[in-house]
């Protein structure tokens, strides 16, 4: 099965405050024409206009947390789809209290969608499946309900080996179903067999996965685990360590901690503070952790293939 290349655009950058070189938060992942909304902040849909990506194609949107910084550009970018008459579907994904968000910045300044759109307030876990990509969501910590996001593009699944399976008499039933899960499995006649014995290689997918705000955990390295790309905030460098703790955020090496423990292959860093125009010091400290890294800039973009 070839496997499309994702394409990822950092449409904003900043951290709160929006800068003359940084935009609010947001990251567009493009696979094949599917686009994946990371965080909305504010002017998203300009940007992305201006980047030449259609407010009508196939989105689904997965916000974070809800922080303005993160979300104000949801209601505009809602606003933008009805003049522009979108008839697809629109997904969005959040913490709890995304729903009654979008109800009431809709409906106080007449901007309720004339499309279909549907919002899943998700948590910790399997958040979706579809033919192209899957999503898993864990909870970070911030100061508010938190989520960061692992999406996988293509790969699949050893192919079950129905010959193997029969020569180790393996009848068709439950013991199957464990073995096609990954699972070892123990026959009647007390033999034990491995996944790996009835199922072919695997064939790994792309996985990016995207923190919002967080401070260093251990359930973003979890969720990070040999990722192919990690983008995690970077907020603050070591001289405010102590304040990015309190707030909730990290700083450039505790990024960098995260993506040498989960065994990523790279590191982007965003969400970074007005306080630092120039993101070099940042990038110094986090190589001095993890060699791949770099801070992410307003509009660069990268293109994850195998
Ligand atoms: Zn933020
Ligand atoms: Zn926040």
């Amino acid at each position: 099965m070839r496997m499309m290349p994702v394409n990822i655009t950092f449409i904003g950058t900043a951290a709160g405050l929006p800068t003359p070189e940084r935009g609010l938060p947001a990251v567009l992942l493009d696979c094949d024409g599917d686009y994946l909304l990371l965080d909305c902040g504010e002017g998203t849909q300009r940007t992305m206009m201006q980047q030449g990506f259609g407010l009508c194609r196939r989105m689904r949107i997965f916000i974070t947390h809800l922080h303005g910084d993160h979300v104000f550009g949801l209601p505009g970018m809602i606003q933008t789809m009805n003049l522009l008459n979108r008839v697809h579907p629109l997904e969005v994904y959040g913490p709890l209290g995304l729903k009654e968000f979008l109800e009431d910045s809709t409906f106080s300044t007449m901007s309720e969608p004339v499309f279909p759109i549907k919002v899943h307030e998700v948590a910790h876990g399997r958040v979706l499946s579809c033919k192209a990509y899957s999503v898993e969501a864990a909870s970070a910590e911030h100061v508010v309900p938190d989520l960061a996001y692992r999406f996988e593009f293509g790969g699949s699944a050893g192919r079950f080996r129905l010959a193997k399976a029969e020569a180790l008499g393996i009848k068709e039933g439950p013991l199957r179903s464990e073995l096609k899960a990954g699972r070892s499995v123990i026959l009647p006649d007390g033999r034990r067999v491995e996944p790996a014995e009835v199922l072919s290689s695997p064939i790994p997918g792309i996985a990016v996965v995207y923190t919002g705000d967080t401070r260093r955990c251990r359930s973003v390295v979890d969720l990070a685990r040999g990722a192919d790309l990690l983008i995690h905030e970077a907020t603050f460098g070591a001289d405010l360590a102590e304040y990015a703790a309190e707030q909730g955020h990290s700083t450039a090496s505790d990024a960098a901690e995260v993506a040498k423990e989960a065994c990523a292959k790279r590191l982007i860093m965003t969400h970074i503070s007005a306080r630092y125009p120039d993101p070099e010091v940042l990038v110094r400290e986090a190589r001095a952790v993890f060699a791949e890294t770099d801070a992410a800039k307003d509009l660069a973009r990268y293109v994850l293939k195998r």
